[in-house]
């Protein structure tokens, strides 16, 4: 390695000599290859395991404890108490699954095997689902839904749709630990439907924004004990692209938060059909 300005790089280096004709050596070239890319892709993957491994293993150990907590003949608890267990159990197991999908996401689209379900879809329901889902899991965030009745439909896959809103609500929940409100809107903006997640959490700075969709980026590695994967925004943003759209987000530290992304609106005659279908 060497340095240069002040950033470590990764060379690798080939010598090969050159001969005269008659065979003696005449010298010898040398030829240097940055290799500071594949080095920076080889440790994120090994952080990478190292995270995930540990993000499986943190839900497991508290279902494990709960379960067997429950299952204790030597001591009888209160409806209460085991109610609160097993809520904490479906918790923990709803963050094992959404890590697993966040994980097999990731293998799908680096294969390009992601499939789409495009559909016409009635937005209001799916951001109901996902603040409702979301809202059991947090006593200290209030949820503000921003969504008028009469929207047109989006044309969207409604798995991933709800994919990319669950993961955005996660993060708002997850980096604003004092609490506070979590705004979820869906307006109808030039001629597309924009979502948006907005939080008064820690914010992003200037320095970090720029990343926060690359895979395997975290902002605020290891602060404050929030731990994640560096996946949940790479995989929404791939998604939303996949159909159709784009997605993006504006912070400031100490303020908070606002991720939104745009979907394109279903075609009239679809919208229509479906209508008749469900009549
Ligand atoms: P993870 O949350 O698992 O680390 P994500 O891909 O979901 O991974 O997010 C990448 C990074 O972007 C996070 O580590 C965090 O630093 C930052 N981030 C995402 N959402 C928010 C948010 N709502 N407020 C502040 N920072 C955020």
């Amino acid at each position: 390695t060497c340095r240069k300005d002040s950033e470590k790089i990764w060379l690798s280096v080939s010598a090969a000599p050159i001969r005269d004709p008659d065979g003696s050596i005449a010298g010898v070239v040398h030829v240097f290859r940055d290799i500071s890319e594949y080095k920076e892709i080889d440790r994120m993957k090994s952080d990478f395991v190292a995270t995930v491994s540990h993000e499986l293993r943190t839900p497991l150990t508290s279902i494990l404890g709960f379960s067997k907590t429950l299952l204790r003949t030597d001591a009888r608890f209160s409806d209460a108490s085991r109610e609160s267990f097993l809520l904490e159990i479906v918790r923990e197991g709803e963050r094992l699954a959404r890590l697993i999908e966040d994980v097999l996401s990731v293998s799908r689209i680096e294969a390009g095997k992601l499939r789409l379900d495009l559909k016409a879809i009635d937005v209001g329901p799916t951001v109901s689902q996902v603040v409702k889902n979301m809202a059991r899991l947090t006593s200290i965030h209030n949820f503000v839904i921003n969504v008028a009745d009469d929207l047109p439909r989006v044309s969207a896959d409604p798995d991933k749709l709800y994919q990319v809103l669950l993961n955005l609500v996660v993060n708002a929940i997850k980096y604003s630990p004092d609490g506070g409100p979590i705004t979820v809107t869906a307006i109808e903006r030039d001629g597309g439907m924009r979502f948006e997640v907005a939080d008064q959490g820690v914010g992003i700075s200037a320095e970090h924004l720029p990343y926060v969709f690359e895979r395997f980026y975290r902002a605020a590695r290891g602060k404050g004990g929030v731990t994640g994967t560096g996946l949940g925004l790479f995989v929404s943003k791939s998604l939303v692209e996949q159909m159709g759209g784009t997605i993006r987000a504006e912070s400031e530290v100490g303020q908070g938060s606002r991720f939104f992304f745009d979907l394109p609106l279903a075609p009239a005659e679809e919208a229509e059909a479906e209508d008749k279908i469900a009549s």
